[in-house]
């Protein structure tokens, strides 16, 4: 399930007035694909999404901080949930995975028809009581326009993000990455513009890619002419975090009395993690062994 091969960097320019960071994820977005069997419009989509997310994660301090992002839409695909730590961990499902839809008016994977309208939302839960939740409409559907708009109306941050994900013929994943470009407040005019100038100049995220498929040409090529300074560099990776005993713990919550019902019916049950696809089946002998957990005193098995 897991590999290592895609890598994230972090780097700022222009004496620190902008803040970068660049991915690939080939391999993380073939892994989805692979675990949840999407068509192409939905790896491209899932596969937007988990590079994008990495990055905002990346932004996070604490070590246990996560990010996710939820996009729901009315068209056919639904919408979407990716979640990604600031280890270069990420996990994520589309709602339709299924989903074919004939090339936009560009000629190319219709994410945003997919999508349809709806809302983007980030949470950023940094293990305090509540979540840090921001919302705002979709712009495109297309994932990077929607991203650049929350960071423009929830932070207040003037940003670029680019994010792409190309296709092979028997529909494997050939190239996936991304950038977020971001000025600081005291950003000057200069370099605002020379920013914007080559932004309007580049080809896409794939293109890029094509040419090399490092994080590092992506931000050569979209902060050309700036002094680049790479800070980091990072593998990251598709992995989910489910576990038996994860599932386990939710089913004991369910109390004794349910678990008793659910033994009585005699057959095993199975439990579907939809970050992931992998799934976990109990037998009733094991039900009733976790019913016996249940009768007990929390404090016993909350640990
Ligand atoms: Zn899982």
């Amino acid at each position: 399930m897991e590999n290592y091969k895609d890598t994230m960097i972090r780097a700022v320019a222009a004496d620190a007035q902008i803040n970068a960071f660049a991915i690939t994820s080939r391999d993380l977005t073939e892994t989805a694909r692979q675990a949840h069997n999407t068509s192409p419009i939905a790896t491209a989509a899932l596969g937007r999404a988990m590079s994008g997310a990495l990055m905002m994660a990346d932004m996070l301090k604490g070590p246990r901080d996560l990010l996710t992002l939820q996009i729901d839409g009315d068209g056919p695909m639904q919408g979407l949930v990716v979640t990604a730590d600031n280890k270069g961990n990420v996990k994520g499902y589309v709602k339709n995975p299924s989903v074919i839809l004939p090339p936009n008016a560009q000629g190319h994977l219709n994410v945003g028809g997919a999508i349809g309208a709806g809302t983007l939302t980030v949470i950023r839960d940094m293990n305090l009581k509540d979540p840090y939740i921001g919302q705002i409409p979709l712009v495109t559907g297309e994932i990077a326009e929607d991203l650049t708009a929350y960071y423009a109306q929830s932070e207040q941050i003037p940003s670029s993000v680019g994010l792409g994900v190309l296709m092979n013929r028997d529909n494997t994943v050939r190239r996936a990455g991304g950038f977020v470009v971001q000025l600081m407040p005291f950003a000057d005019e200069e370099v605002i513009s020379r920013l914007e100038e080559n932004i309007r100049g580049i080809s896409s995220v794939t293109a890029m890619l094509e040419e090399e498929n490092t994080p590092d040409h992506l931000l050569e090529t979209v902060l050309r002419g700036f002094d680049l300074q790479i800070n980091t560099r990072e593998d990251v990776r598709f992995h989910c975090n489910c576990s038996r005993e994860r599932f386990e713990r939710g089913l004991i919550l369910l109390g004794e009395k349910e678990l008793e019902s659910i033994a009585a019916e005699g057959k095993e049950i199975e439990l579907h993690c939809q970050f992931c696809s992998r799934s976990y089946k109990y037998t009733p002998d094991e039900i009733q062994r976790l019913r016996m957990i249940a009768k007990q005193p929390a404090a016993d098995y909350n640990k």
